[in-house]
C-alpha cells in the first residue's frame, strides 16, 4: 500500500489532526510519508505530481476504533439478521466492507472483535501487499458467535480454554484479544450489566496475551468490569457506561497507555429515530453517558469515536455519524471529535506515526469539500472526499480521475 514518488497538495486549508484551526498551506508528500507541511504564502517547489485542493481541507485519515469489519451490513447490503451467513460469503462481504470503509475515508481500523475466524488477518496481509483496498488493520480474535450462526461452536470459558484461545489467536497472526467482561442482552447468557469472567480467569488471560505481545480489548459496561479491565492492563475499553472514583483513579495513572470508545451510535440513533419509551430511554442513557464521558476526558484519558457499524440501520460506511453524536451528545467540538477520530485513532493504531499531517508521519489523508472543522457532517457524505490518499498512495482523486467506489455506495 506504500507508494513511492512525489504528490504535492497545494491550495488547501490544512486541518492537521491536532485540534488546532485550520491554516492555509502545501503539503508535500514522499515516498508514503509526509515530507513538508508549509504554512501560509510559503510555496513549496518539487518535482511531483500536483493535486491543487482548491480551498478544500486537507485532513488525516479517519481511524474507525471499533471495527467488526466482519459484520455484514454495509451502505449497499442489506442483511436483515444478527447472526451472519456461512465463511465464505463473510470473506467476501468483509473484502467489500474494507473497501467500503476506506471510500469513507477510513485509512486505518482497530478492530474490536470477528464473528468469523481466520478473515482479518488474511485480509489485513493482503491490503498490506496492496492487493486489495481497504483501511490498514489492526485485527481482533473471535469475539462471540451470534445466536443461529450455522458455524458457532462454543467460545472459551474456563481457565485452560482461555489461554489455549490466546494461543490459537497469536498463531493466527491476531493483534489484540477481545473479551466481553460484561454481558449482551439477546446474544450472551450474560445479560448488559452481569459480569462474565472471574477475576482470576481475566487475569490469566491478560497475563498470556501480554506474554504473547498482544494487546487486549474489553467490552465493559459495570464499574466492576471496568476495574478488572484496568488492574489487568486492557489497552481499551469499550462502551464504559459507569465509573467511580476508583476507576478514574486507576485510569488515570494509566491515561497515557489506554483508550475509551463509547460507541454511542446504537443508543444516539435509537434516540433520533425510534418512538415512545425506547427514544425517552435512550435519550436518558445519552445524558447519563455524557456525565461519564465528561468525567473520564476531564482525567486526560483518550476518547474515541465509532463503533459498531454493520448491523442493520447502523451499515459500514454510515461510521462518520458518530462524530455528530460526539458533538451532539457528548460535548465535542468539531475540531475536538475530529481529532479524537485522527491523533488518537493515530495514536491507537501504534506501531508507527498515524494520524497528524506532520512531517515523518504516514501520508494517510483526506481532502474535503468543505470545513469540518464547522460541521463534522461533510464527512458523512463519500463524494465530498476529493481525494484519499493511504501511506502516499491515491486510492480515489476526483483530480485525477481516479475514484473509489463511494459514489456508486449512496
Ligand atoms: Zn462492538
Amino acid at each position: 500500500m506504500n507508494a513511492t514518488g512525489r504528490t504535492l497538495f497545494t491550495n488547501v486549508r490544512v486541518f492537521d489532526g491536532t485540534g488546532g484551526a485550520r491554516f492555509d498551506g502545501q503539503v508535500l508528500v514522499e515516498d508514503g510519508r509526509i515530507a513538508t507541511v508549509s504554512r501560509g504564502s510559503d510555496a513549496l517547489s518539487a518535482d511531483a505530481h500536483r493535486i491543487d485542493g482548491g480551498g478544500a481541507t486537507l485532513m488525516p485519515g479517519m481511524v474507525e476504533c471499533h471495527a467488526h469489519i466482519t459484520y455484514p451490513n454495509a451502505v449497499d447490503r442489506f442483511y436483515p439478521h444478527l447472526y451472519p451467513p456461512a465463511a465464505v460469503e463473510t470473506t467476501l462481504m468483509t473484502v467489500h466492507n474494507a473497501l467500503v470503509l476506506l471510500d469513507h475515508g477510513f485509512t486505518s481500523a482497530y478492530s474490536a472483535g470477528a464473528i468469523k475466524p481466520g478473515i482479518e488477518t488474511k485480509l489485513r496481509e493482503e491490503i498490506e501487499a496492496g492487493r486489495i483496498s481497504g483501511p490498514r488493520l489492526r485485527t481482533a480474535s473471535m469475539e462471540v458467535y451470534f445466536p443461529g450462526d450455522p458455524d458457532a461452536r462454543p467460545m472459551p470459558q474456563t481457565n485452560d480454554e482461555l489461554v489455549a484461545f490466546v494461543r490459537e489467536s497469536k498463531d493466527e497472526g491476531v493483534d489484540i484479544i477481545k473479551l466481553f467482561l460484561s454481558g449482551l442482552d439477546n446474544v450472551l447468557e450474560q445479560d448488559d450489566w452481569e459480569m462474565v469472567l472471574s477475576d482470576e480467569a481475566v487475569a490469566l488471560t491478560a497475563r498470556e496475551a501480554t506474554q504473547q505481545g498482544m494487546w487486549l480489548s474489553c467490552h465493559v459496561r459495570p464499574v466492576a468490569g471496568l476495574k478488572q479491565a484496568l488492574r489487568n492492563g486492557f489497552r481499551v475499553l469499550y462502551h464504559v457506561e459507569e465509573v467511580d472514583d476508583e476507576a478514574l483513579d486507576l485510569m488515570e495513572q494509566r491515561k497515557n497507555e489506554i483508550f475509551v470508545g463509547p460507541t454511542i451510535g446504537g443508543i444516539a440513533l435509537r434516540a433520533e429515530m425510534a418512538n415512545g419509551e425506547t427514544r425517552e430511554n435512550a435519550k436518558r442513557r445519552l445524558v447519563a453517558y455524557k456525565e461519564t464521558i465528561d468525567r473520564i476526558r476531564s482525567r486526560g484519558v483518550r476518547v474515541v469515536p465509532f463503533g459498531d457499524y454493520g448491523f442493520p440501520g447502523r451499515p459500514h460506511g454510515h461510521n462518520a455519524r458518530d462524530l455528530g453524536y460526539f458533538v451532539r451528545y457528548l460535548g465535542f467540538t468539531p475540531a475536538e471529535a475530529l481529532a479524537a477520530a485522527t491523533k488518537w485513532g493515530g495514536e491507537m493504531m501504534g506501531r508507527d506515526r498515524f494520524g497528524l499531517v506532520e512531517p515523518g508521519y504516514v501520508a494517510d489523508l483526506l481532502l474535503v469539500d468543505g470545513d469540518p472543522t464547522h460541521d463534522v457532517g461533510v464527512l458523512e457524505d463519500p463524494t465530498r472526499l476529493l481525494t484519499i490518499m493511504q501511506a502516499g498512495a491515491v486510492h480515489k482523486s476526483v483530480a485525477a480521475g481516479i475514484r473509489g467506489l463511494a459514489d456508486s455506495h449512496r
